[in-house]
């Protein structure tokens, strides 16, 4: 058994946890990161090689400021770590005309001064003849859009962060923690116990075994992607085509360009709320999700709609309004964590480590979190 001291611990080390490494070793901290499983396994939310990160934001116009900076952080750390880790095609909100999504996005780029056009279906498919979309859809285009190599990214970040003398455990869960009446935390694993300063809980689709205050208002559901064979390669590869959410009546569906695999990625439907406990060792995608997937492409995509190469399933971490919750646990000052998915928190991942790296240190942030607290949820 093991007994050492660190200035933090990040228990979790995916796409949150990988970033908070980084921004507290780069500023001289001594830190651990305790990871459950392997680096970059496929168990959690992040795999699946890209996630699409979007600046025209219908979730809401208060993500702006944050996904703005993250934008900024994935190309200065993929230049620091040598690795492409952002790849910007242009992304496209696809809905009937006048329906929220479209409209709330457009509302983000209005308030934010967000380059954006608005295109009709015939414009669309125009410039995007991969499409084939209902007469009545229209598409809000915002050119910063694209993707984040999301595996990538995770290794980038821990390189970076051990090569500014972070220690990374990997099969190494946190099974409990405390606080300490000096102020600082005690963590135990099976391979030792941790003294720290503070605690970073970014534990994903576990964090309600180390947050139990988060446990009324978080919920974990399967979600499916699929890789599949194209007929018309040409149609989607990066350039030609851009990133997109879709709003049909059958779900709402989400794309890639083609990237680094020979199959077009789909996914969704992503408020299709499937049950799932990530303890469950299965994470193969329920054959309902991707009958839908399939039926999305042959309606929308048809030259994208060959036979599956990959399909995967993964978890989401869901809260009851579907925003992040960044925050102390309630009374532990010194120990900070951040439940960002709902679905859409991974291009965020950037600026959450430096967000996280700024509350365990100042226990300030220069973004207004009001919106992710807690206490917004009356059962916390
Ligand atoms: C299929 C799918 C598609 C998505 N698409 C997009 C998209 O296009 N754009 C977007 O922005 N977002 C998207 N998201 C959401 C995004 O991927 C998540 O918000 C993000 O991955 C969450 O990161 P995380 O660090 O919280 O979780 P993870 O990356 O899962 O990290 C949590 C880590 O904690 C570890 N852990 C758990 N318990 C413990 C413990 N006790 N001790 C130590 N380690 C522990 C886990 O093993 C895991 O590695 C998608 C999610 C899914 C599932």
């Amino acid at each position: 058994m093991t007994s050492h001291s660190y200035d933090v611990i990040v228990a979790g080390v995916g796409a949150m946890g990988s970033a908070a490494c980084w921004h507290l070793a780069r500023r001289g901290l001594k830190v651990l990161g305790l990871e459950r499983f392997d680096l970059g396994h496929a168990m959690g939310s992040s795999h699946g090689m890209t996630r699409i990160i979007r600046l025209a934001y219908f979730e809401g116009s208060h993500y702006v400021p944050i996904v703005r900076r993250a934008h900024q952080l994935w190309s200065e750390t993929g230049a620091e770590a040598g690795m492409q880790l952002l790849h910007v095609t242009g992304s496209l909100d696809l809905a009937p005309e006048g329906a929220g999504p479209v409209e709330s996005s457009l509302r983000s780029c209005l308030d934010h001064g967000l380059t954006h056009e608005v295109l009709s279906a015939p414009e669309i498919a125009r410039r995007f003849p991969g499409f084939q979309l209902p007469a009545g859809h229209v598409g809000l285009w915002q050119p910063d859009g694209g993707f984040v190599a999301s595996e990538k990214a995770i290794y980038a970040h821990v390189g970076l962060a051990q090569s500014h003398g972070a220690e990374i455990r990997t099969n190494e869960p946190l099974l409990d923690w405390t606080p300490t009446a000096q102020g600082g935390v005690v963590v135990r694993t099976e391979r030792g116990t941790y003294s720290a300063g503070r605690l970073v809980i970014t534990s994903g689709g576990w964090i309600a075994d180390a947050v139990p205050a988060l446990a009324a208002n978080v919920s974990t559901v399967r979600q499916a992607i699929g890789w599949f064979t194209t007929r018309r390669p040409e149609l989607y590869r990066p350039g030609a085509f851009p990133v997109f959410i879709l709003s049909v009546e059958e779900g709402t569906f989400y794309g890639f360009p083609l990237y680094e695999h020979p199959g077009f990625k789909l996914g969704g439907p992503h408020f299709g709320r499937e049950p799932m406990d990530p303890r469950e060792p299965d994470r193969t995608p329920s054959p309902r999700q991707v009958a839908l997937i399939r039926d999305c492409l042959a309606r929308y995509l048809p030259d994208a709609a060959g036979e599956p190469l990959s399909l995967k399933g993964c978890v989401y971490t869901v809260t009851p309004d579907d925003d992040f919750v960044i925050d102390a646990v309630p009374g532990v000052p010194q120990a900070v964590f951040a439940s960002a998915c709902s679905g859409h928190g991974y291009k965020f991942a950037s600026a959450i480590g430096e967000i996280l790296a700024d509350l365990s240190t100042t226990g300030q942030s220069a973004f207004d979190l009001k919106p992710f607290s807690l206490s917004r949820f009356p059962q916390a």
